[in-house]
């Protein structure tokens, strides 16, 4: 049941912020509000997704969208720590329509609310912050799923004025990266000033609010984009490329324009070549089990966007995360189509005769955050590109004269055997995590290490 007269799509929404700070704890809610309310079946598992219908959001909200609503309702997306960067790509776009990104009020802005910031500006992603874990606000006064105003009624001076100094403490984050932000309700304008909704994932406090907030910058944002549509030729995002038992090689994949049918020639990015094959089978998660569970799937005969789907299909092996897979209609588009995916990747690869730092990372979305970080900061690179590190990467860093700049940076990437003898015998550094934040600043340590 897609869409009511309209062909809008679903929005996606993803929902990024530090570690721990409640990602999963407010999809938890959201659906376990659903199921405790007998709606359980309404709420559609989607690979790596969750998709919440109109009419559950409207429930929990305790109030009805007026007419101007056309949406479906809401696909959101719940990224695990690196795959952020992965996930939120589309043909150097976005593949989220909205975000949300949380902090947890007690501890403010961290390293990957920064990044996932930095990655929302890029993109130019409309987005909500949502200043969680509000209850643990020592004397809080828990009202279970209200919302906000209502919550706040029954709160203390002590604890409403301890809310404010926090929530006025992300308004100041918030400025210093280049974003003008208030509490949702002090604003008008949602295209102009950032919404912080205060809520609690665990208590369900504000989370009516922000459902509220989704859905018009949703509704607003898909009438300005209606080229998004949930038929024709099926396009989408690879969040992961996995091995499945008795399946080999797989792609989660966030369709995100259009259809796939099973049997559809679909074509797809790696990091060479793009492959083109045939979809064996599409999968997707049995009712009612875990999101992202292994041996559960049921196969369909057709999805369509938004939506999250496992795709079967043989040659898959190179498969590039961040990329595209993307139906061909007819074999003549096979050309241009392979030249648009290799595009991709072109944009974002470096590669110069100029001395600077070899950077390797597991994804096209890892690597442009990661070189774009780099070059805010003026450090120079050799060259940037997607895989594990190689002894050839050992080598080309050893040949680098300046001794600062003659070091790999990896991002979330493995370093094959025969690298590690290289690194053995060259002493090239290597800076790796799967915090962007974190390779970097070891790097400035190491350098001014190295100049002291
Ligand atoms: P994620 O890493 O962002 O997905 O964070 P999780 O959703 O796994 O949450 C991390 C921890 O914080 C878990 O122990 C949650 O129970 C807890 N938590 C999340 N949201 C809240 C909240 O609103 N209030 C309280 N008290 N705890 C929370
Ligand atoms: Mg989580």
């Amino acid at each position: 049941a897609k869409g009511k007269q309209s062909n809008l799509r679903t929005p996606i929404v993803v929902v990024m912020g530090h570690v721990d700070h409640g990602k999963t704890t407010l999809l938890d809610k959201i659906r376990g509000t659903a199921v405790a309310k007998g709606e359980a079946g309404l709420i559609t598992q989607h690979i790596g997704a969750t998709e919440v219908p109109l009419d559950v959001v409207q429930d929990f909200c305790g109030s009805h969208f007026g007419k101007e609503i056309e949406i479906p309702g809401l696909l959101f997306i719940d990224t695990p720590g690196h795959h952020a960067f992965t996930s939120m790509r589309s043909r150097g776009g976005s593949l989220a329509d909205l975000a949300v990104l949380i902090v947890d009020v007690n501890e403010g802005f961290q390293p990957q609310t920064i990044e996932s910031l930095s990655i929302l500006k890029r993109f130019k992603t409309p987005f909500v912050v949502a200043a969680n874990k509000m209850d643990r606000i020592g004397g809080w006064h828990t009202t279970t799923n209200a919302p906000f105003a209502k919550s706040l009624k029954v709160q203390s001076e002590r604890v409403s004025e301890i809310l404010d100094t926090r929530l006025y403490e992300l308004v100041g984050e918030l400025y210093k990266y280049g974003f003008d932000a208030d509490r949702y309700d002090r604003i008008t304008d949602f295209t102009r000033t950032v919404g912080i909704v205060p809520i609690s994932a665990i208590t369900g406090e504000g989370v009516p609010d922000l459902l509220m907030i989704l859905v018009g910058l949703a509704q607003r944002f898909l009438k300005d984009n209606l080229q998004l549509t949930a038929t024709g030729p099926g396009v989408g995002t690879i969040l992961e490329v996995k091995e499945e038992k008795g399946l080999g090689t797989t792609l989660d994949v966030i369709l995100y324009n259009g259809e796939f049918f099973a049997g559809d020639t679909v074509i797809v990015g790696t990091s060479r070549e793009p492959l083109v094959t045939k979809i064996r089978a599409l999968l997707k998660p049995k009712p009612l089990a875990e999101i992202r569970s292994e041996e559960r799937f049921l196969p369909v005969k057709h999805v369509s966007a938004a939506s999250g789907v496992k795709v079967s299909a043989p040659k898959l092996d190179n498969a590039l995360a961040g990329s595209t897979i993307r139906v061909v209609s007819n074999p003549d588009e096979v050309e241009a189509l392979s030249l648009e995916l290799k595009s991709e990747l072109d944009a974002v690869r470096i590669d110069t005769e100029n001395e600077g730092l070899i950077i390797k990372s597991d994804t096209i979305g890892s690597l442009e955050a990661l070189v774009g970080e780099l070059k805010a900061r003026d450090i120079h690179i050799h060259y940037a590109d997607v895989g594990p590190i190689s002894r050839r990467d050992v080598i080309r860093a050893a040949a680098i004269n300046d001794p600062l700049l003659s070091a790999i940076l990896g991002f979330n990437v493995d370093i094959l055997p025969d690298a590690l003898n290289e690194i053995q015998k060259t002493n090239v550094p290597v800076f790796s995590s799967d915090i962007i934040y974190t390779i970097i600043e070891s790097y400035e340590r190491w350098v001014e290490d190295q100049k002291n």
